[in-house]
């Protein structure tokens, strides 16, 4: 067995994490939830997601047969929405192309919606004990790190490196307890900042602590100029509900439910094209959220609806008690708003 391998196998059950909610199972469900729900996001931030996600969805089948607005509501907050609506269309092809099991092989699972590379191998090896290589971004730091390889991990090239040093580097057995430590060694000790070198296994083997260079591995991505996007919302209030849109089911939000977009800046006329009839128009203060590609400026405007046409509710909108709306599938920044104005006088 190598070095690296070997080091990490004999530090993961003394030093590793133990003990958390998904550890210590062999059901490929609960594992495959918990890596997508891992991905871009902390331990701390999951557990209780994971928890309320399970107790609701306990397997493929309670997850395939839920509406999309109920997976989309225990998400929400979450972020990065896509992952639920690749779980549920996942969630729906195993049940009806795979009898509701998950296959065994990595190719095979990376076949299904949302399920990339590093996933597929994660649920093979500790569901199945396949023989198979994670890289998720964690493990792409270490490697580069510790081999000394330069260049941002996302160029293809880079990553092509990445791959086929991992793969060579998986042993031939104690693969969960391999598995684990590395995914362990890049959450707790090889992290972004502040690596604590003097508790790591590999240090001894390590090309970037050897030279100086963990400030530089791995590059970061190239800089470019995130983009500014702008929206204005029209928060339209009567008798103590809030009128809310669908957003459409793909793109920045999909499927979740939000205010309704405003065209332009007349709150008055824009309420009129949608049926509502404003008597007073307030601006809000402005807000800003950033995704991975751009930064989203949102400009809302509160608006005292003083009637409201069968035509405000067409298109995808509804009527919804303030707090009702607060819990139901809408992104953070909107139940941030909706809490506020729940909680006002
Ligand atoms: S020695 Fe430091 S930089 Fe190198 S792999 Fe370990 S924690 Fe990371």
């Amino acid at each position: 067995m190598n070095a690296f391998a070997r080091r990490i196998i004999r530090w993961q059950p003394r030093h590793g994490r133990h003990g958390l909610p998904w550890q210590g199972t062999r059901d490929a469900y609960r594992i495959w939830l918990s890596e997508v729900m891992l991905q871009q996001t902390q331990v701390d931030a999951v557990t209780g997601y994971y928890r309320r996600f399970l107790a609701r969805f306990p397997d493929v089948r309670a997850l395939a047969r839920a509406p999309q607005d109920e997976v989309l509501r225990l998400w929400s907050g979450l972020g990065y929405y896509a992952r639920a609506r690749n779980l549920h269309a996942a969630a729906r092809e195993l049940l009806e192309r795979h009898g509701g099991r998950f296959p065994h092989s990595p190719a095979d699972l990376a076949a299904l919606p949302g399920i990339g590379r590093s996933t597929a191998a994660a649920i093979a090896v500790f569901a199945f004990g396949r023989k198979a290589a994670i890289l998720d971004g964690n493990v792409k730091r270490v490697l580069a790190r510790c081999f000394g390889i330069a260049g941002f991990p996302g160029d293809a090239a880079v990553q092509r490196e990445l791959w086929a040093l991992a793969a060579t580097l998986v042993p031939a057995r104690s693969l969960r307890t391999y598995t684990q430590g590395l995914m362990d060694l890049g959450a707790a000790v090889c992290r972004r900042a502040r690596p604590r070198c003097d508790a790591c296994p590999v240090a001894s083997l390590c090309v970037a602590r050897r030279e100086g260079r963990i400030a530089e591995l791995p590059a970061p991505r190239p800089r470019k100029a995130i983009p500014l996007r702008r929206a204005q919302w029209m928060v339209a209030l009567h008798d103590g509900r809030v009128l809310l849109e669908r957003r459409p089911s793909s793109g920045l939000w999909g499927g979740l439910w939000s205010f309704p977009e405003m065209h332009g800046r007349d709150a008055a006329a824009f309420g009129r094209s949608i049926g509502c009839d404003i008597a007073a128009v307030r601006r809000l203060p402005s807000l800003e959220h950033a995704f991975t590609h751009f930064r989203l400026h949102v400009l809302p405007w509160l608006c005292e609806v003083r009637r409201s046409s069968a035509r405000a509710e067409r298109a995808g909108r509804l009527w919804l008690d303030v707090a009702d709306a607060a819990r139901s599938a809408v992104p953070a920044p909107v139940r941030n708003l909706l809490t506020q104005l729940a909680a006002r006088p």
